[in-house]
């Protein structure tokens, strides 16, 4: 057939504009964006014709399904590329999945905060400028007695802001040890220099001894840096020097000591069963002077950077033109707060941030939650074998590299498609599926996957493997 014939049959933009489905398109999601997905799907089958010109039929199949496909380019169109997805690795510090989620409540608040004004830098009552830290720094104050605390963007701006601020022209001591990289292109022998500072390296990669510090100080030195290494561990023939025994001697020589604590926790996690990890609260009984650590690693919070210690070095580090670079944004600011008032009580902030909540849960709590899921997936009659296994989930985030935590996921064994296929078909859902994928089959870990989100997950695979869509 001739091409021109066959172009007169694709339908005039006014005879789509004039379809129920468009319309109802047009008022949910306006104008604009119906009108391009109708002239991209013309074009797409303009081509199509070119290359179809011999197959009446393809072309009429293809001129049939217009509509469906204008939709979807709607739906691509006006979706957000980020998006929210469902965790079902284990991992519960996912850097890529954007580490700590708030809880539902907390982020209800966050919305009034967030589409209106606040009291960000105003004091409400002398009604002149007030600080932005002002909202969470008594807090922070009374969780670890600390002297003064501040907070910025990140960890990696903290440590940043606290080197800068304490040791720029100086030296910084540091042990061989701990000298990481923990990444993002963070390591610590390169922030050091970009803060100004030159870095004094001691003791070797496995062994560190307070003479070696000692030795190390001289009238260039102006701190002892110590770093948490959080995302390794040296395990054999090994020593370091603690916090308590590093501030004796930074003391003796009136040295600051500053600790980057990495994940930082306020809660002895010892007590559920997991590794002890120095809380912020030990390190600074310690005597460490500043410490430094990130609000969405174990604290469970936003992203930022927290720190905390003495007030006259903190003093200095808000006077420091990089903080304005580095500033915790009003947002972050708020939830922070939040965040924070949970750890007043300990079981309140165990129950009510995710992070803690999903680290302490319980196995048997788990398993419960893996055999819903489990029954939930059964009743959609999905085209593939499905048990509960035993699982480790893990912190992840570089936190507690080593520790693992018994868990509980549902497997699924697919019967007609691979087990790659599968998973890469469920990180195209409308909510994407992150699975662990093992040999052959694909592992969704109930710590991490929240039991509101079990129907959804059902309803989501049915649509990928339920048995009616097979062929
Ligand atoms: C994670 C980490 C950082 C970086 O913190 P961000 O909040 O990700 O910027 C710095 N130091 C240590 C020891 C860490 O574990």
């Amino acid at each position: 057939m001739n091409k021109n014939q066959l172009y007169r049959r694709i339908p005039k933009v006014d005879s789509l504009l004039k379809e129920e489905r468009i319309r109802t398109r047009i008022r949910s999601c306006g104008k604009e964006p119906v009108m391009k997905a109708i002239h991209e799907e013309t074009d797409e089958l303009r081509a199509f014709i070119e290359d179809h010109e011999e197959d009446e039929e393809a072309v009429d199949t293809r001129i049939s399904e217009m509509i469906p496909h204008i939709e979807e380019r709607v739906e691509k169109d006006t979706q957000m590329n980020m998006r929210p997805v469902i965790n079902g690795t284990g991992t519960i510090l996912h850097t890529n999945l954007g580490r700590a989620p708030l809880n539902r409540h907390q982020a209800a608040r966050m919305a009034d905060m967030m589409t209106g004004y606040s009291n960000l830098e105003y004091d409400l009552d002398s009604g002149k400028r007030g600080e932005r830290y002002a909202h969470f720094e008594q807090l922070l104050k009374e969780i670890t007695g600390a002297q003064a605390a501040m907070a910025v963007n990140n960890n990696a701006a903290a440590v940043l802001l606290v080197l800068s601020s304490l040791s720029e022209g100086g030296e910084v001591i540091v042990s061989r040890g701990e000298l990481v990289e923990i990444g993002g292109k963070f390591r610590i022998p390169d922030v050091l220099e970009q803060s100004g500072a030159v870095l004094k390296e001691v003791g070797t990669t496995n062994k560190t001894h307070p003479e070696d510090y000692e030795n190390a100080i001289g009238e260039h030195t102006k701190a002892i840096l110590k770093v948490h290494t959080s995302n390794y561990s040296i395990v054999g023939f090994t020593e370091s020097v603690g916090t308590a025994k590093l501030s004796e001697i930074a003391k003796a020589h009136d040295l600051p000591l500053i600790e980057d604590l990495g994940s930082g926790v306020f809660v002895d996690l010892s007590k559920y069963g997991l590794t002890y990890e120095p809380t912020v609260q030990d390190v600074l009984k310690e005597g460490a002077d500043i410490v430094c650590f990130s609000g969405d690693k174990l604290l469970g919070g936003p992203q930022a950077g927290i720190i905390l210690g003495k007030e006259a070095y903190i003093a200095r580090m808000k006077k420091n033109p990089l903080t304005r670079a580095l500033r915790i944004d009003k947002y972050t600011a708020g939830a922070l707060e939040m965040v924070l008032k949970e750890y007043r009580s300990e079981p309140e902030a165990v129950e009510h941030i995710p992070v803690l909540r999903m680290i302490t849960q319980p196995y048997e709590t788990v398993a419960k939650e893996a055999e819903d899921l489990c029954g939930r997936l059964k009743e959609k009659d999905l085209q593939a074998e499905i048990e509960t296994q035993e699982s480790e989930a893990q912190i992840g985030g570089g936190s507690l590299p080593l520790e693992r935590i018994r868990s509980r996921a549902v497997a699924i064994k697919p019967k007609e498609k691979s087990v790659s296929a599968l998973e890469e078909a469920m990180r195209r859902l409308p909510v994407p599926i992150i699975p662990r994928v093992a040999k052959d089959q694909i592992l969704l870990d109930a710590r991490t996957i929240f039991p509101g989100q079990h129907a959804l997950l059902a309803d989501e695979l049915k649509s990928l493997i339920g048995g009616e869509f097979q062929g």
